[in-house]
């Protein structure tokens, strides 16, 4: 049976109205069928980016669960009427992803990041090795760094395929890694979900620090960011440029724009 979505549509981008629980029950419906899904995590920086790159929004609207990560698109849907009930983060997503396929021994391959993680290892290697440790039961069958050329993909893609993994975390930065997602998945033989996960991989083998709970709890992790990288202060004005587009335009496209 297919869950019922409900969605929120800021400029004509579709965001599922889900949360947690529910994003996890769609995820389940999506690894038991055929083919590849793309899940998207987008905040409000990349649904910006999306209203000026329409390659970008086609890709939001064919992906198979759109997820909101970001809390201004908590705020903006609350100002359009249709609150989303809260924020889901991807890399929390991605987490409860690979538990789930812990549960059943299934893999995942990680694909992007540095190559060296300080002690000569990959950073999605180590990563790798850390969620096998924390979720035993999962098989992280193949891992490799985010620094390649274009003539390299078809490699990796048959890395990808070899590795038998049903779940692909791909870490590139956004629109990077989603762009390779969908330019690669119908090539991709046994994965069954593809998700863009940002600087997760950091994160997870310990390379990058994530905001302290206080932060995250009050939607501040842009501000932990934002004194940790305070070169990061430009991409950071997307959220009040994001506010300020929405409540104009009242999340609807106007003049093709
Ligand atoms: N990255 C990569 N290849 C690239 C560019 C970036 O593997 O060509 C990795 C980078 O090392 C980091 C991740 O992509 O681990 C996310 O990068 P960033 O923090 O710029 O992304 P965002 O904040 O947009 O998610």
């Amino acid at each position: 049976m297919t869950i019922e979505r409900e969605k929120i549509h800021i400029w004509d981008i579709p965001i599922d109205r889900v949360d947690r629980t529910q994003a996890m029950a769609i995820f389940d419906e999506l690894i038991a069928k055929p083919g590849v899904s793309m899940i998207v995590t987008p905040n409000s920086e990349i649904i910006m980016n999306a209203s000026k790159d329409e390659d970008l929004a086609d890709l939001i609207r064919e992906a198979e669960l759109v997820i909101p990560d970001g809390i201004g698109l908590v705020y903006a849907s609350k100002f359009l009427g249709k609150p989303l009930h809260e924020r889901v983060t991807g890399i929390d997503f991605a987490d409860a992803a690979l538990a789930r396929l812990a549960k059943e021994g299934r893999s995942a391959y990680f694909l992007g990041s540095k190559p060296d993680a300080g002690n000569g290892v990959s950073v999605a290697k180590l990563a790798g090795e850390k969620k096998m440790a924390e979720h035993p039961g999962l098989v992280v069958s193949g891992a490799r760094d985010g620094y390649f050329k274009p003539e390299d993909e078809a490699a990796i893609v048959a890395d990808i395929n070899a590795s038998g993994a049903e779940l692909l975390l791909v870490a590139l930065g956004s629109p990077k890694q989603e762009k390779f997602i969908r330019k690669h998945r119908d090539e991709l033989v046994n994965v069954k979900a593809a998700i863009g996960v940002g600087g997760s991989l950091d994160v997870w083998a310990g390379t990058l620090k994530r905001a302290p709970e206080f932060y995250q709890k009050h939607g501040l992790e842009w501000l932990y960011r934002l004194i940790q990288e305070p070169s990061r202060y430009k991409r950071m004005a997307a959220i009040p440029l994001f506010m300020l587009k929405v409540v104009v335009t009242k999340g609807r496209k106007k003049n093709g724009n």
